[in-house]
């Protein structure tokens, strides 16, 4: 997360991230299900401009990245079904300040497809509120308010790579994590992450994440190529004919490894050079995805 201060407020880029890990490890009382996930964020990013309205109006206004298939600007809630739009008024009922926010969205983080981009304008919005709106509450108590607004909105506020447990609200950082390129794949359809979760039967003996976290430790970048693995990925097939594809067309292209983000249909393969990545891009983009190449972020 990158906060810029402006004339008249803050620039905020809230960053997509990608799943190198996800272990469905069972379904509890209040309907949510127990995993684990490692979660690292990306360099593709939506934009958040974020003004105070002294008179108290909430505002938010959206725009999508011109020339991008991948988000239409149809595809994204206006009003309170924007989890901005959630995530302000929620500090601003807990936190009592009178003053409003006028905010401009710019996304280019394609929807619904587990690149996380509602949950991290969620998180940049509480961080650029806190700011503008000059509250000094600590991160724990934004993760607290993030944890409300969804299960994936606390990993963006601690930022960087993260372990992720409980519905996933539990957050701890994971201490180094070695540069990588990922080539990215978003199909032109989604997958609603309710269905996938749905269509999912956890695991009677679940993967841990150790073994990926002790080789990102080490640097160890083709073991963690080896070890991604997502539980979701085998639902999100029976759902969806552009997992299969995907992953057969990663198979050919001489990643280090690959697998699908969240619960799809985002898919990503991870490479050790920018120019085997470029490479590998141009052959994707012939078979009707929309194709990033991105950096992790430390
Ligand atoms: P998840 O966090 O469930 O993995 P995702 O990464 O697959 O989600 P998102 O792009 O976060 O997908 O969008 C999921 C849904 O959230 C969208 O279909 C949309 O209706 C809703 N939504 C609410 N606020 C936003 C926002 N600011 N940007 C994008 N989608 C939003």
């Amino acid at each position: 997360m990158m906060l810029r201060r402006t004339a008249d407020g803050w620039d905020i880029y809230a960053p997509a991230k990608l799943n190198f890990f996800l272990e469905v490890l069972g379904k509890r009382e209040d309907g949510y299900h127990e995993i684990v996930t490692v979660v690292c964020p990306i360099g593709l990013y939506d934009c958040l401009r974020f003004r105070t309205d002294p008179g108290g109006h909430i505002g938010l206004t959206v725009r999508c990245a011109a020339g991008w298939k991948a988000v239409q600007a149809t595809d994204v809630p206006l009003g309170r079904d924007n989890l901005v739009v959630r995530a302000v008024e929620l500090l601003r009922q807990r936190s009592g300040v009178r003053s409003g926010a006028r905010i401009d969205l710019y996304k280019r983080i394609p929807i619904a497809a587990g690149l996380g981009g509602g949950s991290s304008d969620a998180a940049a919005t509480l961080l650029a509120a806190n700011k503008a709106w000059a509250l000094g509450w600590p991160q724990e108590k934004l993760m607290e308010l993030a944890a409300e607004l969804g299960s994936d909105v606390p990993c963006f506020i601690a930022g960087g790579p993260v372990v992720c447990r409980g519905r996933g609200e539990q957050v701890e950082p994971i201490g180094r994590w070695p540069p990588m390129w990922c080539v990215v794949a978003k199909p032109p359809a989604g997958l609603s992450t309710a269905a996938v979760y749905q269509a999912c039967r956890p695991a009677d003996v679940p993967n841990s994440p150790k073994a990926l976290m002790e080789a990102a430790g080490r640097g160890d970048l083709a073991a963690v190529g080896r070890l991604l693995w997502n539980r979701l990925q085998e639902s999100a097939m029976k759902l969806s004919p552009w997992i299969e594809r995907l992953s057969a067309c990663f198979s050919q292209l001489g990643c280090l490894g690959h697998a699908m983000t969240g619960s799809g249909t985002g898919y990503f393969g991870v490479f050790r050079h920018a120019r085997n990545a470029r490479f590998a891009a141009r052959r994707l983009s012939s078979c009707g995805v929309e194709v990033f190449v991105v950096q992790s972020c430390r």
